[in-house]
């Protein structure tokens, strides 16, 4: 018997599953169910193992493909292995065909997960309602059927609804036929069968529901698509811009792959309530409804961004992860890797003006290295085993890191050459599964690079390097070594060699690489290289950041770069910033030069270099939160100063000509500049809060964020306090609640101390739901004042909270991730050891341990730096 990963053997494989949901009953929370799965016996077996959770086995009766009961021996459900054992009288004979019919009842969660419910509040009569819908990833299905769920059991799947007369029924393909049952006030959907695909991506969706259409450019078997977005009534107009930009990718997406979208419809729906930001189940593709919906008179355009890029990922998953899928999770980035390089390709296909590759190198590329450098970082193709070891790995490293090292590759053979590559893959394996070696079978084949080795090091080892470059006689030498946060790393950790491409930059312009006639600088992989090149001039490595690494010059070299400054391009400007900074915080260099690097960036304009600024000044401000007062003043009159001045120069108030960059990098500075109490930026937000409480005026939904955050974080009385808390409990917006749970985390005792436990233990407040906790969380705990009281109240409340947010582990352990995770001293580190050294960890096992190794390079940046900072601070006058 060969064993898959999980336990599920392959002696019996699916072919087609009829699937019937009936009895809804949202007072009790049950559902009956009904499903026939249709088996063909590989090896001779007398027992069929299916998956279920939470599920009540009526009756099952097992039959021969002529309709001949099969007589059942026994069958016994195991809660903790999730398995249903169904032992047979009689051996099935190898090649032959049966199909297993089980009645069950099963429970509506409430948890975000399996076949949940949504409770919300109608937009037309404010009446309380609910909807339900599924989410299925990753072993959640087994909740809504018994199946065999694991990817590589695909099938095909013919599914039934029954609901109330007033609701309607979603499934993953288009509507068979719809039929009244007289007298009961209820309607049977039934669904068309679906193409062969995975459990995980099984979905429905019913309740009170309307939707906006539009259709495709491009035809489909000579007919364009009609691709919809659903929600509940009221709100379907807020679903405009998705609409647009789902039916864009879906024909971009068709074009670039060479391989149409194979089914003929796509729903989006927006689920009230939603534990991630989007999930792509196969032609029902369910979202946040921050992340589908969007009003052109009250939401913060940022959300317009995340929106359009949630959208694109989720709809390049159809092809990415649901036609050709990847063979187990280990393989998790294949799937969400891909998806979200070429959700960024797609938004920038559709929005160049939006620089999103430019924000990808920012934010993107940074979370992932910064996860990637820690010890307990994991490779991106990781084992895994149980439920929970899954939901672990949907982590920065396999979206980030995976996407990263997709940049890489793909800039480095050209985007035509490595799409022609995916589209030979795709082809291939469609409605398959497939493994990482599959597709970089693919991307060989079209480029004549032998791929698999070039990627072999980044797929299967942890950690990423960093270049040490030095002058020498003749040019540099390079020399590559594993990058850790601490900068300690020992001979054994330091084994790996990567491919790295050195594309060597010697201006702005795409052309300005230095040539050479050997393989070897591109495909440098070996632990050193010398490269002959005039080191008086200009040159800088990793041109435009594309590459997953990390640079540290010698201070020469070093000198040469900044002196010319304008021979760097934006994505090279983010690069040498991020890498002083990482490198400094390592103790590989120090943090003053990261400040004077800041400083000569201060008149640019460019929204991606300022986010890259601002995220960096707060890290050092939030790690250096327990030096000396006076450091901190200093520390925050310099912040004062340089976002001072960039507003001088972009301006106070948008013009009508300003792009929505320029708008976005205002609004990203005044937030800064209001969290670091600068006086002007302050007075502007308090006279704008107290014109809107009083209703003379609107605050601008843009300006929200900034508004809320700096009035809180300087003013706040109970006054303040309750009018944001208002849109906490009545969102005046669909981003209200989301915008005001995070202002409430910048809160500051100038005026009432007794304000701040306050704002802590809305945490554990029913009016604050799981799905929106970690707004509140992550911004208390990047907070000064707020980051050790959050740590007391969740030692202090810590079986409420564990109580309220392991329902669905995902939140569990973003909660933890987001909370603990500033910290910068040995005794914090001790402190949250201990705590848990005797609690249920497991679900967030990994996100501890990566939260305390932060605190410990936290800790010991600071001890390293504490006097290079001052000293600074102190020669340049701030101290
Ligand atoms: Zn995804």
């Amino acid at each position: 018997m060969t064993l898959s990963h999980e336990g599920l053997p392959r002696s019996l494989l699916p072919s087609h599953y009829d699937i019937k949901i009936s009895e809804i009953d949202t007072e009790s929370n049950i559902f009956n169910g009904f499903v026939s799965i249709d088996l063909t016996v590989e090896e001779s077996t007398d027992n069929i193992l299916l998956n279920i959770r939470d599920i009540t086995i009526k009756t099952i009766g097992v039959y021969t493909a002529e309709k001949k009961p099969i007589h059942v021996k026994k069958f016994d459900a195991d809660l903790k292995t999730e398995l249903l054992s169904i032992d047979l009288e009689d051996k099935l004979a190898k090649g032959s065909k049966i199909y297993v019919s089980i009645k069950y009842a099963g429970i509506i969660q409430t948890n975000m997960s399996g076949f949940y419910r949504s409770d919300y509040k109608d937009e037309i009569t404010g009446k309380e309602k609910c909807c339900l819908s599924t989410q299925f990833e990753a072993t959640d299905a087994r909740r809504g059927f018994p199946c065999l769920d694991e990817p590589n059991f695909k099938a095909t799947f013919s599914i039934e609804v029954i609901v109330k007369q007033d609701w309607i029924a979603l499934s993953n393909v288009e509507l068979h036929q719809k039929e009244v049952i007289e007298n009961q006030g209820l309607v049977k959907y039934i669904f068309n069968k679906t193409v062969v695909m995975s459990t995980y991506l099984v979905a429905w969706a019913c309740g009170d529901f309307e939707y906006i259409e539009s259709f495709t450019e491009r035809l489909y078997n000579n007919k364009p698509i009609p691709v919809r977005v659903y929600t509940a009534r009221g709100l379907k107009e807020q679903g405009q811009f998705g609409l647009n930009v789902a039916t864009k990718s879906l024909d971009y997406f068709s074009k670039i792959f060479d391989l149409d979208y194979p089914l003929p419809k796509l729903d989006l729906i927006s689920v009230p309530t939603y534990s991630h930001n989007g999930m792509e189940n196969y032609g029902l593709i369910t979202f946040r409804s921050t992340a589908l919906l969007f009003d052109e008179k009250t939401s913060d355009t940022k959300y317009k961004q995340k929106i359009a890029y949630v959208v694109a990922h989720e709809v390049a998953h159809q092809w990415f992860g649901d036609l050709v899928t990847m063979d187990w999770w280990n393989e998790l980035w294949l799937n969400e890797g891909f998806a979200t390089w070429v959700g960024t390709l797609a938004v920038s296909y559709l929005y160049p003006e939006w620089e999103f590759f430019t924000s990808f190198i920012s934010t993107s590329l940074q979370s992932a290295l910064a996860l990637d450098s820690l010890r307990g970082s994991h490779p991106i193709e990781v084992p895994v085993y149980s439920a929970l070891d899954i939901d672990q790995v949907f982590d920065d490293i396999s979206y980030l890191k995976g996407a990263s090292a997709i940049n890489m590759l793909s800039s480095s053979l050209g985007v035509d050459v490595f799409l022609r590559g995916v589209s030979l893959y795709l082809k291939k394996h469609k409605y398959g599964n497939a493994k990482t070696n599959d597709l970089w079978k693919g991307i060989s084949e079209s480029s004549n690079v032998d791929v698999t080795k070039l990627m072999d090091s980044w797929i299967s080892k942890i950690g990423f390097p960093y270049l040490i470059v030095k002058k020498t006689d003749t040019g540099i030498s390079v020399e590559q070594n594993r990058f850790l946060s601490t900068g300690d790393v020992k001979p054994e950790e330091n084994e790996t060699l990567w491919w790295v491409p050195l594309n060597i930059s010697t201006g702005p312009n795409p052309e300005d690489v230095l040539k050479n006639n050997s393989d070897s600088w591109k495909f440098f992989s070996s632990r050193t290289i010398e490269i002959p090149l005039d080191t008086t001039k200009f040159f800088k490595l990793n041109k435009d950041s594309v590459g997953v690494y990390r640079v540290f010059y010698d201070s020469d070299i070093l000198s040469i770069i900044i002196e010319n400054i304008d021979k760097l391009s934006v994505k090279d400007k983010i690069g040498l910033l991020a890498d002083t900074a990482s490198i400094a915080s390592a103790g590989l260099g120090k943090t003053s030069a990261l400040l004077e690097l800041i400083w000569s960036f201060k008149d640019e304009t460019d929204i991606n270099i300022w986010t890259t600024i601002i995220c960096r000044l707060s890290k050092l401000a939030q790690t250096w939160f327990e030096q000396p007062l006076e450091v901190q003043v200093a520390l925050k009159k310099f912040q004062q100063e340089i976002y001072s001045h960039a507003l001088n120069n972009i301006g106070f108030k948008d013009e009508e000509t300003d792009s929505l960059l320029t708008k976005n990098l205002r609004m990203e500075i005044l937030s800064a500049a209001g969290l670091t109490s600068v006086h002007m930026v302050v007075e502007e937000a308090k006279r704008i809060f107290k014109n809107w409480e009083q209703g003379k005026e609107e605050i601008r939904p843009s300006a929200r964020s900034f508004v809320l955050s700096t009035v809180l974080h300087e003013d706040a009385s109970s006054n303040e306090f309750n009018v944001v808390l208002k849109e906490v409990l009545e969102p005046s917006s669909l981003d209200a609640r989301e915008i005001a749970l995070t202002s409430m985390g910048h809160l500051t005792s100038k005026n009432e101390q007794a304000l701040l436990p306050k704002a802590v233990e809305l945490l554990l407040k029913p009016f604050v739901p799981e799905m929106d906790v970690h707004f509140l969380s992550s911004s208390l705990a990047r907070n000064n004042e707020t980051r050790w009281l959050l740590w007391k109240f969740i030692k202090a409340n810590y079986d409420d909270l564990y109580k309220k947010l392991s329902a669905n582990m995902v939140i569990m352990d973003r909660f933890i991730k987001f909370s603990l995770t500033n910290f910068a001293s040995n005794e914090a580190y001790d402190d949250i050891k201990d705590f848990f050294a005797d609690k249920n960890i497991i679900g967030f096992e990994r996100s501890l341990s990566q939260v305390l190794e932060s605190i410990k390079a936290n800790a010991k940046w600071v001890n390293n730096d504490a006097d290079d900072v001052k000293d600074w601070l102190a020669r340049n006058k701030y101290l």
